[in-house]
């Protein structure tokens, strides 16, 4: 049989591309959970559409990039800066992404976004409407359709316009938030509408599926069911999908011999000391400063440890034109600067930041050496750091401490040490918790997550929204 197609939307393409010419391009593809996800997905021949991240006014520019991008299967959505600068930097990242992880706005910036919100939600709608003529170009009969991320909210609704019977899946990848939350938003009722104009909508917990429900019974006055949300008859099917990881990705990146001597170097670099890890981007989502003060407290309390224990903080840069990830970035350097000039020794220091990335190879070796890993999210949709973790510890067994704030805190709880980011005395106490564990403790903890993760992948996650998503549509029609 033929195999379906599946046409993948999502802001950004899963490529960075660079002009080398009037009409050369180089591209280079990212391998991130989602696209070795999807790859790994049977049965479906699965096409990206989005945007590649560079602005290309020119039209030889444009059929260059295009050409280009179609051998590595994707299709690319041109925005102008100005549309990026307003959906983009504005609508998505000052509005929607602060508004879905409960972050508050100073005042000033507040009232700054409440002014220009209506010219920023006017171009995330044209925005959309754009994508969805890519998708409308692109789409052939029984292909399954499925957009991703706060970016792509008003997308359901304008494909739908074009084809009822397109089938059409909606996930998001951060967490919905309390509807008392959503409801301060001032198009609360037209996001939530265009994506009910889906056939199957998505989330990582059951909690987000549940407080999305509520949004829509409360602020629109429709009736929840356990299926989903039901409008005149017509249900959009509402579900928690949790995504995974690719765990033998990590397994066997961890079996090759360049890995093997990375993780030689680091046993040895740190002889002597047990190591804690944090990766993280750079942002308040994810609790660095209260991490690094709960560390702090556990050096305080705890004299004995303070030459046998090491904090390796990676903080990816990320969105670093904006002053409020500036901010953040000077307030975490200046906590560090003060515990490393108060622990510190002539010969080590307690906290090990690292402004950047690091490549998957060296990733993997700090996960495979780390005692005890730090995920402090005050919000996370899943935390795949944590995952990631789990999978590189085959052999360490070494304990994670997961913030209750991320999504991953529901399916490795009962492996994890769970805590209240919030909270600097419960964090510094499950420190000493963690650095003290039996071995017989450890081991049980890790089975447990460890079978999740291995269990529960990234293929499995695109497999089940795929399917359900077919069978929805089924449904559908069986009931009309
Ligand atoms: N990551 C990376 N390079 C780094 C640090 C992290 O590629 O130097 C990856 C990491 O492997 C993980 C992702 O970034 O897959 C972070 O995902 P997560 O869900 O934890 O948080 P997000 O950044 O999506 O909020």
């Amino acid at each position: 049989a033929m195999k379906q197609r599946l046409l993948v939307v999502a802001n950004r393409l899963p490529v960075s591309a660079v002009r080398r010419g009037e009409d050369s391009w180089s591209l280079e593809i990212s391998a991130g959970g989602l696209v070795s996800a999807l790859l790994g997905v049977k049965d479906v021949d699965a096409k990206w559409i989005g945007w590649a991240g560079v602005n290309v006014p020119d039209e030889v520019g444009q059929r260059a990039l295009t050409k280009a991008l179609d051998e590595k299967r994707c299709i690319p959505v041109f925005l102008d800066e100005e549309i990026v600068h307003q959906y983009y930097n504005g609508y998505c990242n000052n509005i929607l992404w602060p508004l879905f992880h409960y972050l508050g706005l100073p005042q000033e910036d507040r009232l700054a976004t409440t002014r220009s919100f209506q010219s920023q939600f006017d171009a995330y709608k044209r925005a959309n409407q754009m994508f969805a003529d890519v998708v409308n170009q692109h789409y052939q009969e029984g292909d399954v359709v499925w957009c991703h991320d706060y970016h792509l909210m008003f997308l359901p609704k304008c494909l739908k316009e074009y084809n009822s019977s397109m089938k059409v899946g909606w996930f998001l990848h951060t967490p919905f938030p309390s509807s008392e939350i959503h409801r301060t938003l001032p198009s609360r009722s037209e996001l939530l509408r265009s994506v009910l104009a889906a056939d199957l909508v998505g989330f990582h917990t059951y909690d987000y599926a549940r407080h999305f429900v509520s949004a829509c019974t409360r602020i629109l006055g429709l009736e929840g069911t356990p299926e989903g949300v039901e409008d005149q008859g017509r249900l959009t099917r509402v579900a928690a999908f949790p995504i995974g990881i690719d765990s033998d990705r990590f397994k066997r990146a961890l079996e090759l011999p360049a890995v093997k001597e990375h993780i030689n170097e680091l046993t040895q670099r740190f002889a002597g000391r047990k190591v804690m890890l944090g990766v993280d981007r750079l942002d308040m989502i994810k609790g660095i400063p209260q991490k690094i003060l709960a560390f702090e407290k556990f050096l305080e309390e705890n004299p004995t440890w303070r030459d046998k224990v090491v904090l390796l903080q990676i903080a990816v840069p990320t969105r670093t034109d904006v002053p409020e990830y500036q901010k953040l970035t000077s307030q975490v350097h200046e906590i560090v600067g003060r515990i490393n000039g108060r622990f510190g020794t002539l010969t080590a220091v307690p906290i090990h930041h690292l402004d950047r990335s690091l490549d998957f190879h060296a990733l993997c070796a700090l996960y495979a050496v780390t005692d005890v890993a730090l995920v402090t999210s005050l919000r996370d949709g899943m935390n795949l750091v944590s995952y990631e973790f789990v999978a590189c510890q085959g052999e360490k067994r070494g304990v994670l401490i997961l913030s209750e704030f991320a999504g991953a805190a529901q399916s490795l709880g009962a492996g994890a040490l769970l805590v209240n980011p919030w909270n600097i005395t419960e964090v510094a106490a499950s420190i000493g918790y963690a650095l003290n564990m039996p071995a017989d403790e450890r081991e049980k903890r890790h089975r447990h997550n460890y079978a999740h993760v291995t269990t529960h992948t990234a293929q499995d996650w695109a497999e089940t929204f795929v399917s359900e998503l077919n069978d929805t549509v089924v449904e559908a029609q069986l009931r009309t």
